[in-house]
């Protein structure tokens, strides 16, 4: 869709969230302007894998094959305590398309999405930043500069902050940015072409932990390996990056490899930083949205950073493109807020406990090298750590989205629904992510009584939004258990998530759940 001088989307930002945020209100037919201050695509290396998750959500928005063109699959790391290998952990165990992290620079996953978007008709507005804003109950005005000092004033429905962390909107919008800095932890980061013992390979990646220091090696795209060390920070005022030297001997001593050398890569990337745990009040304030680290940041210990705000876009979009159709109730835009807020809580405090990647002092080094070994030699530990690694299991159970009645599978309303096979009413086998789109809602019936399936599509006929109805059989012992017993009903959010879980035999919670939330015809 081209843009239009006021489009009914601004969104003010073309980092990666901004951009994902550009491409799923494209594809839903909402026009939009994303406009970026700086030149270009930034040249930063920054966040350095894309988990499965996210995966799943750029491909459900078209945009996946290139990105598994270009990154790297990651299959496997390996760890090591003061030099000693304790274990590892595999990739590829996950019930999804996409079970294996994928290594790529931030910088390639932003132009990667600009490209996407502008083989959709819009393209980034560079060298504009937002000044100002003038927030009402029917839109806003945003004034914008550009390069050469020149303003514009442009009226929109709508204002989406994908700024960063420093948000001039966010701001503007007197919305408060809650939280404190992280004490005691800095990030050194280098891109650089190793000569150590290791073979070279695209697919497996390290881990080495030392007192103090714990550091992660993938390789990366361009013949080059990101390091990126979590370290205690006894210099807190010390701001300038590392020096090539330093990163160098930082890196022999986590590998016990005296003799390592590394040669830098483009783009130059030596990196020190410090980080706040933040999350701003809210998300959705009338006509004002945030996304990303406008709305939330931390440390990417875990490398959440980016892929929690690409999941935030992802949530955002769809919800945003019903209201402003006028499919959906403005409390939808609520729900936003109440979920990415969860989401965000619950990294933070998976950062402050995760014993892995946190410096650990001498002591508990010397416990983890001892019971380590004993954990990652059981899969069902491995496999947890990389379901958590994943985000699959990022859930909104406890958003107003989610209601479930007398549920007999492990499946909660607010979970992402899973892949598994079933047997739909064609008699076709499927993975239930065919059935599902970001396009529609999808009502998943557990019945073949057609009677029933008659009120379910006159039930979901009754409302504004499209909601699509499918009968399903679980196919194998894995889809039974997580779905239940026959004659339950899913209905399916459009990014994937269950909304609402009930019986057949009752249609009137449903409609109950689906009058809150969406107008009717
Ligand atoms: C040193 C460092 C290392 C990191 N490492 C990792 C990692 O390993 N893994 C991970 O997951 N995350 C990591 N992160 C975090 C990750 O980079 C962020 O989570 C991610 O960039 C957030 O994307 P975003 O689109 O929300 O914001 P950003 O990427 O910050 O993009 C914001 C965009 O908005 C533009 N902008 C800002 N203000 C205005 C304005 N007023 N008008 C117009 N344009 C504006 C900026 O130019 C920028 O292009 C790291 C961050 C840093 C700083």
């Amino acid at each position: 869709m081209p843009n239009s001088s006021q489009p009914q989307v601004l969104i003010v930002g073309a980092g990666p969230t901004g951009l994902m945020l550009a491409i799923e209100l494209t594809l839903l037919s909402l026009s939009v302007r994303i406009i970026d201050r700086a030149t270009a695509t930034k040249r930063q290396a920054r966040a350095g894998v894309l988990w499965a998750r996210s995966q799943e959500a750029l491909a459900e928005l078209g945009v996946i094959d290139k990105f598994l063109d270009f990154a790297h699959r990651l299959q496997s790391t390996h760890i090591y305590i003061n030099g000693r290998k304790i274990g590892g952990l595999e990739y590829g165990s996950t019930k999804t398309d996409y079970p294996n992290p994928l290594c790529i620079e931030q910088h390639d996953t932003e132009r990667l999405l600009a490209e996407s978007l502008a083989n959709l008709g819009v393209e980034v507005e560079w060298e504009k930043e937002a000044i100002g804003l003038h927030a009402h109950d029917d839109g806003a005005e945003i004034t914008l500069r550009n390069a050469q000092g020149e303003e514009e004033t442009i009226a929109t429905q709508w204002v989406v902050a994908c700024e960063g962390t420093r948000s001039a909107i966010r701001e503007a919008a007197q919305i408060p940015f809650e939280g404190e800095r992280v004490t005691n932890l800095q990030t050194l980061q280098v891109n650089a072409k190793p000569t150590w013992r290791f073979p070279k390979s695209t697919s497996h990646g390290y881990f080495f932990l030392k007192e103090n220091v714990s550091m992660l090696g993938f390789s990366m795209p361009g013949d080059s390996y990101r390091f990126c060390a979590f370290a205690s920070d006894p210099t807190p005022d010390v701001k300038t990056p590392p020096s090539l030297a330093e990163m160098r001997d930082l890196v022999a001593a986590v590998t016990y490899m005296p003799e390592l050398q590394l040669e830098l890569t483009a783009p130059i990337w030596l990196s020190r930083a410090r980080f706040q745990n933040r999350i701003a009040a809210t998300f959705n304030k009338g006509r004002v949205l945030l996304v990303g680290d406008t709305a939330h940041a931390w440390a990417p210990i875990g490398g959440h950073g980016m892929n929690t705000g690409l999941r935030g876009a992802y949530n955002l979009g769809w919800k945003l493109a019903a209201v402003e159709r006028g499919e959906a109730k403005s409390c939808l835009l609520d729900t936003y807020t109440i979920e990415q807020r969860a989401n965000a809580q619950t990294i933070i405090e998976a950062n402050n406990s995760n014993v892995m990647e946190q410096p650990q002092p001498y002591h508990k080094l010397r416990l983890m090298e001892t019971f380590m070994p004993i954990g990652l030699s059981l899969q069902p530990v491995r496999r947890k750590i990389e379901f958590m690694l994943s985000d699959l299991g990022m859930e909104y159970r406890n958003s107003p989205l989610a209601w479930q009645q007398n549920a007999s599978g492990s499946l909660h309303a607010g979970d992402r629904i899973p892949n598994v096979p079933v047997v739909s009413g064609n008699g076709q086998w499927e993975n239930l992510h065919r059935l599902t789109s970001i396009h529609h809602w999808t009502l998943l019936l557990r019945t073949k009584d057609s009677e029933i399936v008659e009120r379910a599509y006159e039930s979901a006929g009754r409302f504004r939004s499209k909601i699509k109805v499918a009968t399903i059989q679980p196919m194998d012992r894995d889809s039974d258990r997580q779905l239940g017993r026959d004659g339950q009903m899913f209905l399916v959010r459009p990014d994937g998530h269950v909304g609402f879980i009930g019986s057949v035999n009752d249609y009137s919670p449903l409609v109950k759940y689906l009058d809150t939330f969406l107008v009717r015809l």
